[in-house]
This record gives C-alpha cells, sequence and structure tokens, in this order.
C-alpha cells in the first residue's frame, strides 16, 4: 500500500494547512491541462489527489492512519471510509468526489463505490461569426478570431470547491450520476438531477470558477478565408475548438462569414452583376465603354441598339468558385439613361431625330 504521506511529501504528524498546501503546489504541476499527454504526469496527479482526498478528511485520515498500523488491513467496522476494500492502492473510490467537475464519472454504480476512472473530454464546438468586406471575401484573407478556452481553475485546483473544501458524493445518486426511472415498461436512465451527472455535488463553490472547476483564457488563432465565399458561409475546422480537458481532443471551430454588400456588385451564383449606365446614344449607336472588374478595368462593346437591362457576358471576372476551380462570369447589366437636362443644341437635335423616327413604339398594345 502506498504511503499518501510520502505521495504529498509530507510528515505523518502533518496538520491539515500543510496537507492542502503540499496537496495544492503538487496538483497545479502535475495537472493534466498542464501536461498534456504525460500519461506519468496524470498517473501523480491521480495519486496526489487521492492521497489529498484522504488526508484532508478527518474521519478517512483516522481510518487511514489505522490501516497503516494494522498494516494495509482495513479494521472492521471502520465507517465512511471511501475505500474499495482490499487495501490496495488502487481504487481511486473519491477521486472523482474532488474533480468531478472536469471528469466525468465513467460506470459506476453498485452498492458501494466503485473505482472510477477519470474521462478525457472532448472540448466544445465553437461558432464564431467574422465579418468580411465583399473584396476580403473575393479575394480570401487571414482572420483573426479568439476562441475561449477552459483552463483548471488555479484556486480549487479545478474541484469547483472553495479552497479548504472538497465536493462531496451526491447524496442522491451516490455518485452516479444517474437515476433509473421507470415509466410503464421501460426504464429509462436520467441524468441525476441533483448533480446534473458529476456524481458529486459542491456545497461551498470556489469563487473564482463559481463552481465549475475552470476559468478560461482566450487563444487567438488566425483562419484562413478561402477567396469566394458569401454571407454565411461556414468554414469548420476541426480541432480549433475548445481544448479538450484531461488530453481530450480539442472541439471543432465552425466560423460563419459575414460578407457586407458590395457597392457595386450582386452576386448572382459565382456569377456578379454590375449595373452599367450608358447613355441613349451609346445605347443606340453601339459603343466601347469601360468596365470595373475585381481586377481592374476592362473594356466592353455595347452593341447598336441595345436595349435597357440588356446583359452582357464578361467571361471568368466573376466570384472565385469556392467548390472547384475558376470563376464564374461578369454580367454587365445596361442601364440606359435618360438626360433630364438638354441644352439648346441637344434639344434641336432630338426633335429633328423624333421627326426622322416614324415607327410607333406602342404599336402592339392596340393590335
Ligand atoms: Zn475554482
Ligand atoms: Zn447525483
Amino acid at each position: 500500500m502506498d504511503d499518501l504521506y510520502a505521495t504529498l511529501g509530507v510528515s505523518r504528524t502533518a496538520d491539515a494547512d500543510e496537507i492542502k498546501k503540499a496537496y495544492r503546489k503538487l496538483a497545479r504541476e502535475n495537472h493534466p491541462d498542464r501536461n498534456p499527454g504525460d500519461a506519468k504526469a496524470e498517473e501523480r496527479f491521480k495519486e496526489i489527489s487521492h492521497a489529498h482526498d484522504v488526508l484532508s478528511d478527518p474521519d478517512k485520515r483516522r481510518e487511514y492512519d489505522a490501516r497503516l498500523r494494522f498494516g494495509g488491513r482495513a479494521p472492521n467496522g471502520a465507517g465512511g471510509g471511501g475505500f474499495t476494500g482490499g487495501g490496495e492502492a488502487g481504487g481511486f473510490g473519491d477521486f472523482a468526489d474532488i474533480f468531478s467537475s472536469i471528469f466525468r464519472n465513467r460506470g459506476g454504480g453498485g452498492g458501494t463505490q466503485t473505482a472510477q476512472e477519470p474521462a478525457a473530454r472532448r472540448g466544445a464546438d465553437v461558432e464564431v461569426e467574422v465579418n468580411l468586406n465583399f473584396e476580403q471575401a473575393m479575394r480570401g484573407a487571414q482572420v483573426p478570431v479568439s476562441v475561449e478556452t477552459p483552463v483548471a481553475c488555479a484556486d480549487c485546483g479545478g474541484s469547483g470547491a472553495k479552497p479548504g473544501t472538497n465536493p462531496r458524493l451526491c447524496p442522491e445518486c451516490k455518485g452516479r450520476g444517474v437515476r433509473g426511472r421507470d415509466v410503464g415498461s421501460f426504464a429509462f436512465s436520467e441524468p441525476c438531477p441533483r448533480c446534473g451527472g458529476n456524481g458529486t455535488v459542491i456545497d461551498d463553490p470556489c469563487p473564482t470558477c463559481g463552481g465549475s472547476g475552470h476559468t478560461s483564457t482566450r487563444q487567438q488563432i488566425k483562419v484562413k478565408i478561402p477567396a469566394g465565399v458569401r454571407d454565411g458561409t461556414k468554414i469548420r475546422l476541426k480541432g480549433k475548438g475548445q481544448a479538450g480537458l484531461r488530453g481530450g481532443p480539442a472541439g471543432d471551430l465552425q466560423v460563419v462569414t459575414r460578407v457586407s454588400p458590395s457597392r457595386l456588385y450582386t452576386r448572382q451564383g459565382d456569377d456578379l452583376v454590375i449595373n452599367v449606365p450608358v447613355t441613349f446614344a451609346e445605347a443606340a449607336l453601339g459603343a466601347q465603354v469601360e468596365v470595373p472588374t475585381l481586377d481592374g478595368r476592362v473594356k466592353l462593346t455595347v452593341p447598336a441598339g441595345s436595349a435597357d437591362g440588356r446583359s452582357l457576358r464578361i467571361g471568368k471576372q466573376g466570384a472565385p468558385r469556392l467548390k472547384g476551380e475558376g470563376r464564374g462570369d461578369l454580367i454587365a447589366k445596361l442601364r440606359v439613361e435618360v438626360p433630364k437636362e438638354l441644352s439648346d443644341a441637344q434639344r434641336k437635335a432630338l426633335e429633328k431625330f423624333a421627326k426622322l423616327d416614324t415607327r410607333d413604339p406602342r404599336e402592339t398594345l392596340f393590335s
């Protein structure tokens, strides 16, 4: 049987304060959050927690001291202890009491306490919105995103209980975290309503973390936004969400792009549409006009006799395709402008034109 006093590096006559100090120092150094993937630290952490669990509880400590004297055999009738019997050093029956807020009880059940393995926990998925202007959406961008990451609370060592106190076994579910319920001929198992499935209850929550056992830090990561995203595009980054606890995998980060509208372009699939104002004369006679694209100006031929609203397609000047290669097209929509004011010379010229234009454009309305 391991010497719990040696585990904490204190003498057998150490008082509660010394035990607490030694525990907190060691727990901090060996905490899995600080030593991800280090199995040895994890093992030490378990031992330290177990030692503290026993030695910080006057009843359990008395029982343990008695067992030390009896050479590892539990004296008969020792009540209230959390040992799993047999006098082995394993059986971290009470381990989960302390770190329940981080480590979920696995299995459990049975009348007496069973050994509970602290389970790794996957970090939560995180969704963040990033705001992009139209230009950024078309060209792609690197945007900083900050993600909250939980770390074990330094003040309570992750227990969630006010320093100097411990969570205790949930009296409702006896630490199992679940409650059975019979409905008709079905038996349901639901999370214990008293402890919320933790298996433990905290009477005095740690003021620093409010009883959750962890505080959080913000971590900045750079997210690469591919060219061609739209408003509402979702980009899933595996393992970039909240960090896992106890070596568990991190959650995913879902980035939702919010793209502000462009002054010039509207999107139609991967095509971009731009309104191009032309004069009446340009529309009638035909012209070469300049049109702005994402990559600069291009010349567009307006065919003679173009009606208002005519769409002309400029190949591969649209939005980059998110899926697949290449780009959509740019669609130039002609807007024939009618002059609001005319000079005398213009009026005369138009009056002359009107006399020559003998067609009746409303003919079809009455036929
Ligand atoms: Zn705390
Ligand atoms: Zn419970």
